[in-house]
């Protein structure tokens, strides 16, 4: 990290996204439900249709900066086989997207070019406001 203009960027909060299929379904539920128990992040649904620049099935965590370490470490270890991007919110989600993301498992083509730049409030975490 020499690039001052990177590390110039701001960073608010990170997203997870867990990819499944029909047949890895009831994993990605049940992962779910143990991140939504025990993670203390902002969990939503699992969306069976594509959304945005996601071309399959899957569910989106928000988490913050403090939680970052202990989130993405955990997913390390209990992904259960499935495939996890994790991405920051800097004023740039095609970046957040591509050259800012990171990947556990094998990384899933996304559809960058539907994408708009950048995200509803409701995409932040809730806590970010209290920062
Ligand atoms: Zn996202």
């Amino acid at each position: 990290m020499t690039d001052t203009a990177e590390q110039s960027i701001k960073i608010d909060g990170y997203h997870a996204h867990v990819y499944f299929n029909p047949s890895t379904r009831a994993r990605a539920a049940q992962l779910r439900e143990t991140i939504s128990a025990t993670l203390g992040v902002e969990c939503r649904e699992l969306s069976d249709e594509p959304r945005g620049p996601h071309p399959v099935p899957q569910f989106r965590f928000t988490f913050t900066d403090s939680q970052f370490q202990a989130t993405v470490s955990w997913l390390m270890l209990n992904r259960d086989g499935l495939d996890v991007l994790v991405h920051p919110l800097t004023n740039n989600s095609y970046d957040d997207h591509s050259r800012y993301a990171i990947w556990l498992g094998t990384p899933v083509p996304l559809k960058l070019n539907t994408m708009s730049r950048t995200y509803r409030p409701e995409q932040y975490p809730t806590a970010r406001s209290a920062i």
